[in-house]
């Protein structure tokens, strides 16, 4: 246990928190402005040395958890631990689903297909159960199964490893010899595949729409959200107690959860920044045809190419164009002050990609493009896990371009790991990282 776990009776001031009666009563825009505007009346005094660390009750009983990041990660997170029991605040510098967050923009993949001995399959599996279990409760629809088509060209080693996984995970899922792609699909050129993964119940989410109204539920089931930044500094000392606010004051909880995406690097550039990188992807939407309806959903399913690299795209949807998207990792950037403008080397490698593979789209005009990063770790794996100087301080992150689907899962796996003190899974901690290195 680490220096700073121990008991304290020292009381602070509850935060303001708004009402799951207000909540409906005002609207989300509302409430955020309320909360925002009510900061400093929520805020404990700064922290002493007899500052508490390990769950004594807020004024209202239960343990105050602090979030930082209303992304996928974080927002579904807070979402959780409010059920499970505390009293939360959620914090984001820009507001859920912002221009800069990875959790921006209109849509995610949500697949099963992840390649062989890896944890994701299954917690996919989870995930789409819990955003349908969502979808039904809000009466609000994200998840859109349109299917998710896997072109295998040459060995498929990533493919073929995902069907067991995919078998055991209870994901349906079929495996289609190449006539039979060209028999359903004729609008693809499946020139060089020789066979495909068919996900009839995969499909895409919603992604800002979704992020957001994460946050709405939260506020509207008693979560307290607060628009402002949380201050760097000092984050990594082992004796932390306080929240740094961008205001200038802080707030004590007992525990702290940040997940802050792709910021977690600078946050903490002793523990996360050396085996974490923030890279560049472009994403083009290109407009179909005119009367020409072959690919928009319900005629195409999302679709996923691992010929040379992977390649993947979501159909015409929400009237935004046909998504394409490289996930070969692009250069270093920074989530704060990078210019968000496509290179145009990608764009020319989308557009002969996009004529190759779907040549009616030989000469769709660009209607839309999107900057967003990568929050990659080292190994691509998750970051679920204690800061190792502050038992108290949880990082939660490095979904590396694959998270937002889990994001319900992942907040439910989350919200159980700290709310029960229990260990982090070891697929997800920091020390891994140190152990990956001495053992390469
Ligand atoms: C182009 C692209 C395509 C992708 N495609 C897919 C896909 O198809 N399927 C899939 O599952 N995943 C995909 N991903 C990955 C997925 O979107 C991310 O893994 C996921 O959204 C990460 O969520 P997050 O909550 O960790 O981060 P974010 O959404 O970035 O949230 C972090 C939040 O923290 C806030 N914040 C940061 N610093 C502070 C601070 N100091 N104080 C207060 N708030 C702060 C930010 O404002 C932000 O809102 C893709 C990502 C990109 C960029």
């Amino acid at each position: 246990m680490a220096k700073n776990e121990g008991s304290s009776r020292r009381k602070h001031q509850p935060v303001a928190e708004v009402s799951r009666r207000d909540a409906c009563k005002m609207g989300f825009a509302a409430v955020v402005t309320a909360a925002r505007g009510d900061a400093l009346g929520g805020l404990a005094a700064p922290a002493t040395d007899q500052d508490t660390v390990r769950y004594p009750k807020s004024m209202n009983g239960k343990p105050h958890i602090a979030v930082v990041g209303a992304g996928a990660f974080g927002g579904w997170t807070a979402l959780y631990l409010l059920r499970g029991g505390a009293q939360v605040t959620l914090f984001d510098a820009w507001g859920p689903g912002n221009s800069r967050a990875a959790s921006g923009g209109e849509t995610r993949v949500m697949r099963g297909a992840y390649g062989p001995n890896q944890p994701y399959t299954k917690m996919a599996a989870r995930a789409m159960e819990l955003w349908k279990e969502h979808e039904a409760r809000w009466k609000q629809k994200f998840f859109h199964s349109i299917g998710v088509l896997w072109m295998v060209e040459g060995d498929g080693e990533f493919e073929r490893g995902s069907l067991p996984m995919l078998k055991d995970a209870g994901i349906p899922f079929e495996q289609l010899a190449a006539g039979e792609l060209t028999r359903r699909w004729r609008q693809i050129n499946f020139e060089k595949v020789e066979w495909g993964i068919w996900e009839p119940h995969s499909g895409y989410l919603l992604a800002r729409a979704s992020t957001q109204a994460v946050v709405e539920h939260f506020v509207a089931e008693g979560g307290e959200y607060r628009q402002q930044a949380v201050l760097a500094a000092g984050l990594e000392a082992g004796d932390w107690r306080a929240l740094p606010l961008s205001d200038g004051s802080k707030l004590l909880a007992n525990r702290y959860v940040f997940a802050c995406g792709p910021w977690l690097g600078k946050l903490f550039p002793q523990t996360v920044g050396p085996h974490f990188i923030s890279t560049k992807q472009d994403v083009f939407f290109f407009g179909t045809p005119p009367g020409d309806y072959r690919y928009d959903e319900g005629n195409l399913p999302v679709w996923a190419d691992h010929s040379d690299h992977f390649i993947y795209g979501i159909p015409g949807n929400q009237n935004r164009g046909f998504k394409l998207a490289d996930d070969t990792r692009g250069p270093e950037f920074d989530p704060t002050s990078g210019q968000r403008l496509v290179d145009n080397d990608r764009l020319a490698e989308a557009r002969r990609y996009l004529a190759y593979r779907f040549p009616g789209m030989k000469d769709a005009p660009l209607v839309e493009t999107r900057v967003c990063q990568y929050e990659n770790t080292a190994d691509h794996n998750f970051i679920v896990d204690r800061h190792p100087a502050n038992a108290n301080l949880w990082i939660v992150g490095g979904g590396s371009g694959h998270g937002f689907k889990h994001g319900p899962a992942l907040g439910e796996m989350t919200a159980r790991l700290v709310l029960k003190d229990e260990p982090a899974e070891a697929a997800y901690r920091l020390a891994r990282f140190e152990a990956q290195k001495a053992n390469p």
